[in-house]
């Protein structure tokens, strides 16, 4: 089983939404259910759709803009981003998951569901625009932020988006995918994570502190030549883009501890639920539905979860 800081949350919040992203999503599978499962955990709404074309323009753009020596401007960033949106956008209309019948790999960046189109609910015009003056507002203060501009522009080599994983405990193999990795020469790595959330009040530090003990756990080709680090070293950095906040974090023993335990307790208790049975030998009725009947508005699957069974 993979466990990862997200798919805790989501077993926290409705058993039953873990268990559709988690073990029925598949693109490969043959059973059409499975694939149009896959298709809905693509869902996203517009809020999310406009922090992940932030990531999409600084993962894909200004870091390797960086790693060149060549930065890229605001004003290239921001383009970038802009024909990204469009084109998403275009996409969103223009598929349904009832009538979709290719991959999602084979639409490359273009590809986008937004969960308004599926649930009755298009986004509005007004929605549309604050989302796009976020994603502006975003880049621009990602510019100004020397906080986090200092660290990727000292580094030796910065790498975005990696998969680092390393096993937990038996059957259990946690993947965690920092936003941004910097590599320095004469100092412990960081690890940049940005969010693009309206208030930015949440405090990330659990989630930070995983990736420090997964990079501490991982090695990689790319990595420095005998790269070591221990979690404690990294330095931790939350750059919140429109709050334009950036919270700096330092674990010390007890909160490797708390870290941890933290992953251990899910992890297990997840694996009590399921014991290590395969998609095949169970189904949604196996798993709680959310605590929160508000939960499912936003859900991707209520149209399966509904017609499966009356979760609320
Ligand atoms: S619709 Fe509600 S109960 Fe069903 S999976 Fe989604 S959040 Fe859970």
């Amino acid at each position: 089983m993979r466990w990862s800081y997200s798919a805790s949350r989501s077993f926290k919040k409705c058993q039953r939404q873990w268990f559709y992203k988690n073990m029925v999503a598949s693109a490969k599978a043959r059973d059409p259910v499975r694939r149009r499962i896959n298709l809905l955990s693509k869902l996203q709404s517009v809020s999310a759709w406009r922090g992940r074309i932030v990531d999409q323009v600084i993962s894909n753009t200004v870091i390797p803009g960086i790693n060149r020596g060549a930065p890229v401007m605001l004003r290239e960033a921001k383009a970038q981003a802009r024909a990204l949106f469009d084109r998403q956008l275009l996409f969103a209309r223009n598929h349904s998951i009832a009538s979709f019948d290719t991959k999602p790999s084979d639409h490359g960046d273009d590809f986008c569901l937004l969960h308004g189109m599926e649930y009755g609910a298009p986004p509005t015009d007004d929605e549309l625009n604050v989302a796009w003056e976020e994603i502006a507002q975003a880049l621009a203060n990602l510019y100004a932020l020397d906080a986090v501009k200092a660290p990727l522009k000292a580094a030796d080599h910065v790498i975005a988006q990696r998969a680092l994983q390393f096993d937990l405990m038996d059957g259990v193999t946690v993947i965690s995918y920092p936003d941004a990795i910097a590599f320095l020469d004469d100092t412990p790595p960081v690890i940049v994570d940005w969010k693009v959330h309206a208030f930015g009040d949440n405090d990330a530090w659990l989630q930070l502190a995983i990736y420090a003990i997964a990079l501490a756990r991982s090695s990689h080709n790319d990595f420095p030549p005998d790269f070591s680090a221990k979690p404690d070293e990294i330095l931790l950095l939350e750059a919140q883009l429109l709050t334009n906040l950036v919270r700096e974090h330092r674990l010390d023993a007890a909160q490797i501890e708390e870290t941890e335990e933290y992953m251990m307790s899910s992890a297990y208790e997840i694996a009590c639920l399921t014991e290590g049975k395969k998609y095949e030998e169970l189904n949604a009725a196996d798993f709680m539905p959310a605590i929160h009947p508000e939960s499912c508005q936003s859900c991707a699957f209520r149209a399966p979860c509904w017609e499966s069974a009356h979760a609320h």
